[in-house]
């Protein structure tokens, strides 16, 4: 091919990428615009989708037990000794035979000079350190519009932490310097979408919070953070709005639990096809932040290989993208960013 021809292409190229640029620039409110991010609606519904309930409360409901504040898991469950000095679970969550009378021996023959017996101390009242307070956002998320609102300090230690071995030896043992200092629940995007105006407006500190199961430290709030900091609580945003069963599509709020997504979907004859060891508590709107895997993925592949479409609130607007086909042949993929 000869220089000029080459040239030509490329022009013709340009060309169509920056028509493309300039259809889908955001002008907000005289801020810096946002190139490839246009504010379309979400996906359109199908019409036989077999699940409708966008308008349907959400499904999270305060009767799900209640979680431990201080460790994993639900309020109940926990490894004890029975009378015959056997491992067994507690609690009446798990229907499997919870009695491992083979683990005490295996656990004594393998680890030398173990002490099933003893126990490690642990502190059974929360520690929490002082509340910073930002008065006017306060009152301004104080009307409820942005979801429930708690300042407690059992939801604020349970909010500022993840699941590390080191966040569970502060957790038990220590003292957290920095925790959220109030903790909201939307139920629905444009709670979210205030939420963050709000806390933009007022210079608060914002962390999103699904199941808190993170292995990363990536809920603990920074120490030296002066800002107000606010935990979004994403787990009442937990409905299914549709399923396109011919697209094999589905469309689903981020706080939504995996284990809660499959029984849903299975009831279906579908399935999500992601399931990472910790899917009975951590969130899809987590999975995609932190690009989990499941041991399914040899089969459907990672979170993001599943994800085809998703909507996100910025301090700067809603960002998504025009686009719901699956693969993208241009890149970066601004999904792999979020
Ligand atoms: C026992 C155990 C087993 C695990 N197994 C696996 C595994 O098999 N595979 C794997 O990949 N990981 C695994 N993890 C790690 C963890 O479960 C994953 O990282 C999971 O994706 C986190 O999801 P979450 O809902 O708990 O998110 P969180 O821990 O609450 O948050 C994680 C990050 O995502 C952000 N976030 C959460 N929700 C949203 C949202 N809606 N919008 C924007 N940002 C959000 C948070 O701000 C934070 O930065 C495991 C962890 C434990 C403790």
């Amino acid at each position: 091919m000869d220089h000029s021809r080459t040239e030509q292409m490329a022009n013709r190229r340009m060309a169509s990428v920056l028509s493309h640029l300039q259809n889908s620039v955001v002008q907000d409110e005289g801020r810096r615009s946002i190139p490839l991010v246009v504010p379309t609606s979400s996906p359109i519904p199908p019409q036989d989708s077999e699940v409708s309930d966008e308008s349907q409360p959400p499904y999270s409901a305060d009767e799900k037990p209640k979680l431990k504040w201080n460790g994993w898991g639900y309020e109940g469950t926990e490894f004890d000794l029975n009378d015959e000095g056997h491992i067994y679970l507690a609690g009446e969550r798990y229907t499997m035979d919870s009695h491992f009378p083979n683990f005490r021996p295996w656990l004594e023959s393998t680890i030398e000079g173990i002490d099933v017996d003893e126990t490690s101390s642990m502190r059974d009242t929360i520690i929490c350190p002082p509340q910073v307070r930002n008065e006017q956002f306060i009152k301004a998320i104080s009307d409820g519009k942005c979801g429930e609102v708690s300042y407690t300090e059992e939801e604020r230690v349970i909010h500022g932490h993840g699941q590390t071995l080191e966040e569970m030896f502060t957790l038990r043992n220590g003292q957290f310097e920095r925790v959220p200092d109030c903790v909201v629940w939307p139920t629905k995007h444009e709670d979210v979408e205030l939420l963050v105006k709000l806390a933009d407006k007022y210079n608060v500190c914002v962390i999103p919070f699904g199941g808190g199961t993170t292995v990363s430290k990536a809920v603990k709030c920074p120490e030296d953070e002066k800002r107000m900091i606010v935990s979004v609580d994403m787990r009442k945003m937990d409905r299914i709005k549709w399923v396109d069963r011919s697209s094999l599509l589905a469309c689903v709020e981020a706080g939504i639990v995996g284990i809660q997504l499959e029984e849903r979907l299975s009831e279906l004859g579908l399935t999500v096809g992601h399931e990472p060891d910790s899917h009975e508590f951590s969130t899809l709107g987590g999975w995609v932040a932190t690009r989990a895997s499941g041991m399914k993925k040899n089969v459907y592949g990672n979170i993001e290989d599943i994800l085809v479409h998703c909507k996100s609130v910025t301090p700067m607007g809603t960002m998504e993208k025009n686009c719901y086909g699956p693969r993208i042949s241009t890149g970066p993929d601004l999904h792999h960013v979020i």
